[in-house]
């Protein structure tokens, strides 16, 4: 039998040697495991049975740096699921003895497989210590591995060995004493298995620790996986029916969503953990790739190509979404504009609850309900990329990118997100485990340019841009993406300082999305656009309506501008309504009502701007909720100074003028104003949202501020710099 490898320094301190310090080695059969038990232990091997079961167990006693050692050989297991008596009993072993450390053997040269054991001892919460053996196979294949990396990415210190050759034992030993020391602490990984999955395990996480049905010894979040892996070993352990029930529930919705067994997504993602983690950290000048999947990554997450069919999808995403809504919008938008005509005529053409309804609800909650098709199509597509598991290589993509803000991949989805709204973007999110890159991500996103803008966007660019349309918009679009990664990298730096937490892009293997889990996802999101329609905006809109109402009651008359359907979005502008007793004067009532008033104590900050007080107005309008801008600008601008009502919007606009007769709108201010709208405060909705996820009022508040400050600044330079140059007035 070998001798001990490390008698000679063992010796020197042996008055220390106080405590027995316990190791575990696990890994899968053949790593080399026993090769490894024989070097530390030379002779002192005790071999007996664990009990109960026939499974060998061995262990064997070795002094180290004034410490005795015990090693105990786990059986050889690729997993630690219960479906063996090995794995069973390794991880049993690992729960009730809690051994000081667990040293998993792996085959370096066939990694990704070892991993798996690994990643699940990490999940089980062992204090791990990874031995990547057969580290001479590894090399003569050509394989190199980024240990740092791998080391943070996996959550565990690193030693390279080669077992039959004795090499690294001693430093084996010595990561394994600071590890039982407390002096070698590791960061846990938290591998996420996806948004559906991760919902339900952290709802059984809950339950389980409320309810405590399986004593101590386990983690809540360990035995809420186990419970999704239907893992009968665990189930036997857990007391509460409770929680039980609630698993089995969680498994069958699971199953329905993800169109599989909940254990084999699981096992799946964990695979793509690692496979992501060996993406980055490993590097092979032999490269051999097999799978289906690996075939299209190898095209996908391409060096090159990359990026470029990225792009090209978020274009056929985009273009997708607008081509395919345009129908449905004009079906929205007309039934909206049927309802006011009948709302109208059942309560009588200048009453105020005619007003109140027309106005101040319908055009108020219609102008955004207009945008639910491209919403939902929206998320439509993005469910579509995402389920399929194209979103995990865009991120993956993006991750370089993200790293020089300092973010990484995981980022990206939610900032992709923000192009349909913000609300549902911000609490996705949810899946970045660094609580300082997940404030981040959320500052940031208001700048992208949701759905609510783009009404906005499509009435001044039909105003003052329809030669360039597709231009300007790209630039509102990049310019909001450029703002939020220049602050990112600010808050990165002044605000939430810290190095970019280590994180494993997962790249789980392509599968066919289910109808089910798509149409779930897109709801999920989009019932959230269609609530805030129900809720903030309506009342945002009864708000805004009433304040251009009064004092001046209109008893007299409709409510200053009231034109029927006239608020609905920026389409409306082809269908002004052409009502008679909207004709009526209401410029003066308008300008003494509360909305006046406000808007012309406000106006002067923004005058340097080019904004007059009817475009103040609308921008505190469209505090509530951006559409509202639209809609508002719809109410303040139909009495038009020259007195032709019929005139849609986008006319009346071109045509308003300051008191003095200039005219108010050029391409210049209305640039600015777009700018404005893009970048100014988010929506009540979204501060509400960060104000949820981010547990305190500090941040919706600094949002608030920054908001709005870096789109006075922007839309100063754009307005002054312009006007100074003479371009675009
Ligand atoms: P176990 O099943 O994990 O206990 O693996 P063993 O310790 O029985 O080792 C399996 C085989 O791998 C034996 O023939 C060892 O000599 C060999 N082996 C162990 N470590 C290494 C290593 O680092 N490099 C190489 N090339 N072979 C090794
Ligand atoms: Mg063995």
């Amino acid at each position: 039998m070998a001798k001990p490898v490390a008698l000679t320094m063992a010796e020197k301190d042996s008055s220390a040697a106080a405590k027995t310090i316990v190791v575990a080695l696990a890994g899968n059969p053949n790593s080399g495991k026993t090769t490894i038990f024989n070097n530390l232990t030379g002779a002192r091997q005790h071999v007996g049975n664990y009990p109960g079961v026939t499974v060998e167990r061995k262990e064997g006693m070795v002094s180290f740096g004034g410490y005795q050692f015990k090693i105990v050989d786990l059986p050889g297991t690729y997993s630690l699921t219960a479906y063996s008596i090995e794995e069973v009993v390794a991880r049993n072993f690992i729960i009730q003895e809690r051994p000081d450390v667990v040293i998993d053997v792996v085959d370096a040269s066939n990694l990704e497989r070892n991993l798996y054991l690994a990643v699940q001892l990490q999940e089980l919460g062992a204090p791990l210590l990874l031995a990547f053996n057969m580290s001479d196979v590894a090399k003569s294949r050509g394989l190199r591995f980024k240990l740092d990396l791998l080391s943070k990415l996996l959550g565990a210190p690193i030693v390279q060995t080669i077992g039959h050759k004795r090499e690294g034992m001693e430093e084996l030993l010595r990561t394994a004493l600071s590890i039982a020391l407390g002096k070698l602490t590791h960061q846990p990984v938290r591998i996420s298995y996806g948004r559906e999955i991760d919902k339900e395990i952290r709802k059984l996480e809950a339950l389980i620790e409320s309810e405590d049905g399986t004593g101590n010894d386990f983690k809540p979040r360990w035995v809420a996986l186990k419970l999704l892996e239907n893992d009968s070993a665990v189930r036997e352990q857990v007391h509460s029916e409770k929680v039980l029930q609630a698993a089995e529930e969680s498994a069958r919705h699971l199953e329905k969503v993800l169109g599989d067994h909940p254990e084999i997504v699981i096992a799946e993602r964990r695979y793509g953990f690692i496979s992501g983690a060996c993406q980055e950290a490993v590097r092979s000048t032999a490269e051999a790739r097999h799978t289906l999947s690996d075939r299209i990554d190898a095209v996908v997450t391409n060096r090159v190509l990359g990026l470029p069919i990225f792009l090209l999808l978020v274009w056929l995403m985009f273009k997708f979404t607008f081509t395919a809504s345009e129908p449905m919008v004009g079906w929205v938008e007309a039934g909206f504009e049927w309802l006011g005509r009948q709302v109208s005529s059942a309560f009588g053409h200048s009453s105020i609850l005619e007003s109140l309804v027309v106005n101040g609800l319908i055009g108020g909650v219609g102008s955004v309900l207009v945008f639910v098709p491209i919403i939902f199509l929206l998320f439509l597509a993005m469910a579509l990329l995402e389920d399929s598991g194209y979103m995990a290589r865009a991120a993956f993509i993006m991750d370089r990118i993200m790293h020089r803000i300092g973010l990484h991949g995981q980022s990206f989805i939610p900032m992709l997100l923000g192009f349909g709204c913000n609300v549902p973007a911000i609490m996705a999110t949810r899946v970045i485990a660094s609580r300082k890159d997940r404030i981040v991500t959320i500052l940031v996103n208001p700048f992208m340019s949701c759905g609510a803008r783009l009404p906005i966007y499509t009435l001044f660019i039909g105003a003052f841009f329809a030669q360039s349309g597709g231009t300007v918009l790209f630039a509102l679009y990049f310019t909001g993406i450029v703002i939020a990664m220049l602050s990112a990298k600010l808050f990165r730096r002044y605000l939430l300082p810290g190095p970019s937490s280590p994180f494993v892009m997962e790249l789980p293997p392509y599968r066919m999305p289910t109808l089910r889990g798509i149409f779930l996802h897109m709801w999920e999101r989009g019932w959230l656009y269609i609530k805030k329609a129900g809720t903030v905006i309506l009342a945002g809109s009864v708000v805004m309506w009433f304040i251009s109402s009064f004092p001046s009651a209109p008893t007299a008359g409709p409510a200053p501008g009231g034109e029927t359907g006239q608020s609905i979005g920026s389409r409306s502008d082809s269908g002004a309504s052409g009502d008679p007793l909207s004709a009526q004067p209401g410029a003066l009532r308008l300008q003494q009502s509360y909305a006046g008033t406000l808007g012309r104590a406000v106006s002067p900050f923004l005058r340097p701007l080019g904004f007059d007080w009817r475009i103040t107005v609308a921008l505190l309008g469209g505090f509530v909720a951006k559409e509202i801008v639209v809609s508002t600008l719809g109410t303040l601008f139909s009495v038009s100074q020259t007195g032709q009502e019929a005139q849609p919007l986008r006319e009346r606009i071109r045509n308003a003028t300051w008191p003095d007769g200039r005219r108010l709108f050029s391409p210049l201010v209305a640039f600015s104003l777009m700018l404005f709208c893009l970048l100014y405060i988010p929506c009540l909705a979204s501060i509400a949202v960060v104000r949820k996820e981010t547990g305190s009022w500090r941040w919706p508040l600094f949002l608030i501020g920054y908001t709005t400050a870096v789109a006075w600044v922007a839309s100063f330079v754009v307005y002054q710099t312009g006007k100074a140059l003479g371009i675009g007035i």
